[in-house]
């Protein structure tokens, strides 16, 4: 029998973590942060540092409790990859369980910043496993970590394997068959795996069930983003490019354009730093020959002055965070003219991204296009496509995988009954083979 506690991230969107037990040992996939509430409490506490116990009293953390009578069977932490409601907790919660962190070169990359800037004390080992490879990490328990595509590198499906059968955890996937960093998802083994009939449940990203489409190819960001980068003038007028600071295939395509454009292309804000360096650091990418990185804020202030002095605006490509209108980042600052780097008429802001639908965003990303209308700029919006499947890649997936259950995750019911009624269409039953799950429940199989 294999138990699975859903405890974050299944009634709601962000906070992921699931725990499967296997006799007497626990394995914790994902132990993310619920980015919202993560960020107005750091706002409130106007402080970098936060402790945990004001980020669970606030809701930003996975609720450990519901799992306390496993605490100590706990072997090993797991995230599928680098964004923050998959590993951003890790920093806050890991140190409390003797557990080593397994995970690939880029997510450890990115975690051990964090860890540097948010814990206090660490000392669990992690231990890092390349895409497509195997671990042993038990007497009863295999972990493999199989290819797959995301909106960052090396995003990883899980196979935990027990001598019962495996569970297949895929939360944040998308099946690209032109990914513009990296291959495409190791489909030779997701068939491999339906056609041995291995895969006893299957834990699934539901995020965008309901859209009636395959989730287009990042390539088609990137033809999107060829289109506003070299089909518009922007003879004479200042470019600002801003996505996710994360997502290191985007702004590979933003530095091959912006080189095409014969522009200086300089990044600005300290998340880009510290992406762009935990990509650089596993050979991913070499932005560093092509970019000027200015991370901290003095530097940023000072190479926006050094431009404006030069009057050259011209001749850069500015890529800057802030792309959902964070008051803090970089976007906002400049747009409200605390940078002392001047907007004008039809100068381009590009948003290589879609807006986050939370209240907190959207009023936000509102807030920040109205300013840059104030200068009337030019706005080119959702230069962008998901890195999450949509209703077409989830059928694909469940029939490669033919798995006997199945797990919507990342979302409470309205994402994931979505999911449900395509695993009725195609031959699951609602509570016996297809489970709606809530944070803190639990299952048996
Ligand atoms: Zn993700």
């Amino acid at each position: 029998m294999i138990e699975i506690c859903t405890v974050g991230g299944y009634s709601e969107v962000g906070k992921n973590m699931t725990a499967i037990k296997y006799q007497d040992e626990v394995v914790l996939l994902d132990m993310g942060l619920q980015v919202d509430k993560y960020i107005s409490a750091k706002d409130e506490n106007d402080d970098d540092i936060i402790d945990a116990k004001e980020l669970a009293r606030q809701g930003a953390l996975p609720d450990e409790t519901l799992i306390k009578d496993w605490k100590k069977k706990v072997l090993a932490i797991i995230p599928t990859h680098a964004h923050l409601d998959h590993l951003g907790a890790i920093p806050f919660m890991a140190s409390k369980y003797d557990a080593e962190i397994l995970c690939t070169q880029f997510s450890a990359n990115v975690l051990k910043r964090l860890i540097s800037e948010k814990a206090n004390k660490f000392s669990n080992k992690i231990t890092t496993l390349a895409v497509n490879s195997v671990y042993q990490l038990s007497e009863n328990i295999r972990i493999e970590f199989i290819n797959s595509t995301h909106s960052t590198p090396q995003t990883v499906m899980v196979l935990v394997q027990t001598p019962e059968g495996s569970v297949l955890y895929c939360n944040d996937f998308k099946l690209d068959n032109n990914p513009v960093i990296g291959d495409k998802p190791n489909y030779r083994r997701l068939n491999e795996l339906g056609a041995k009939k291995e895969v006893k449940l299957l834990i699934m990203d539901a995020l965008y069930s309901n859209l009636e489409r395959k989730t287009p190819s990042e390539s088609i960001a990137r033809e999107m983003l060829r289109e506003v980068m070299l089909g518009v003038s922007s003879k004479d007028k200042a470019v600002i490019v801003t996505t996710f600071s994360s997502h290191i295939a985007r702004l590979k395509s933003i530095v091959d354009f912006g080189k095409k454009m014969k522009r200086k292309i300089v990044f600005l804000g300290r998340s880009l730093a510290k992406y762009t360096e935990a990509a650089e650091e596993c050979g991913i990418v070499n932005f560093s020959d092509d970019v000027e990185i200015c991370g901290w804020s003095s530097k940023v202030r000072k190479k926006l002055k050094e431009i404006e002095k030069q009057g050259n605006r011209e001749k850069y490509l500015i890529v800057a965070t802030g792309h959902q209108g964070e008051p803090n980042a970089v976007l906002s600052k400049i747009v409200k003219g605390k940078l002392r780097f001047r907007l004008f008429s039809e100068d381009h802001v590009i948003f290589s991204c879609g807006v986050i639908p939370n209240p907190v965003n959207i009023a936000q990303r509102q807030i920040l296009e109205d300013e840059f209308k104030k200068h009337k700029v030019r706005i080119f919006k959702d230069i962008h496509q998901s890195g999450h499947a949509s209703r077409e890649d989830h059928r694909d997936l469940i029939n490669m995988v033919r798995p006997e259950h199945i797990i919507p995750s990342h979302g409470d019911f309205s994402k994931t009954s979505h999911l449900m009624s395509l695993a009725q269409e195609l031959g699951y039953q609602p509570g016996k083979t297809v489970h709606l799950m809530q944070d803190g429940q639990r299952l048996s199989i």
